[in-house]
């Protein structure tokens, strides 16, 4: 008995936000896959339930907003655990570490934010990689136009049509891109914010945070993490 309630008898509701990969994004079917997505089957497994993923806006995610009104059991999200993220938000133990990466089309290399004064640089609204910009910007008085864009393929899509000279966001999904499209981003410069990734229930949620943790552990302990690591994200 995990003492664990859910919102739907039999199922663990996650809340994401597509596309995110390689953490979670459609394949060609539809299906919604990555590694977020393998390890909270971990979790669901371990419930003895089935994983249902439900699409909605970052925003909603991390301010808790859908947690707390029961939209879903648990977010999975690329979510970098923050102290402000933290007040309305309980996170499991990190599963991820990633820092900050600026992809340029290939041909364009820039290595810093400096080199982009005057210019348009893309990022996505509500995340981290925003964030950093947005400080970084205001610290060294930085002429750049920074432009938020609604999700990642609305960033990529910029980008990749020279809607921006350059764009930010969480190096992994860079990578990702990379493998995808050859040849036509490259990372031109990383910023090591030092961020981790966590899962997060509605506040107060001890059982589930717990049965997430312990998935976690386990997943850790027996090479099922490694192994999803290597399929999604690389060596
Ligand atoms: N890791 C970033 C953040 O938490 C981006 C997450 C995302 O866009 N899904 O803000």
């Amino acid at each position: 008995e995990s003492g664990v309630a859910l919102i739907k008898a039999g199922t663990l509701t996650t809340c994401t936000h597509l596309p995110y990969a390689p953490f979670q994004a459609k394949d060609q079917t539809g299906k919604v896959v990555g590694f977020d997505v393998e390890l909270i089957d971990l979790v669901a497994k371990k419930l003895g339930v089935t994983q249902a993923i439900v699409d909605t806006p970052f925003e909603g995610i991390k301010s808790g907003a859908d947690l707390n009104s029961g939209k879903c059991d648990v977010a999975a999200a690329g979510m970098t655990i923050t102290d402000e993220r933290k007040q309305v938000l309980d996170f499991s133990e990190p599963y991820f570490d990633a820092t900050q990466a600026l992809a340029v089309v290939t041909g364009k290399e820039v290595k810093t934010l400096e080199e982009l004064a005057g210019k348009r640089l893309g990022v996505q609204g509500g995340t981290t990689g925003e964030d950093y910009i947005k400080a970084q910007v205001k610290e060294k008085s930085l002429k750049i136009e920074v432009v938020s864009y609604k999700d990642l393929a609305a960033l990529q899509q910029a980008l990749s049509t020279n809607q921006v000279a350059a764009a930010v966001n969480d190096l992994p999904v860079w990578n990702e891109y990379i493998k995808a499209n050859p040849g036509k981003v490259a990372v031109a410069a990383g910023f090591d914010t030092g961020e981790q990734y966590g899962f997060a229930v509605k506040k107060g949620n001890a059982p589930l945070l717990k049965a997430v943790n312990d998935a976690l552990a386990a997943a850790r302990s027996d090479g099922t993490y490694d192994k999803i690591y290597k399929n999604w994200i690389g060596e």
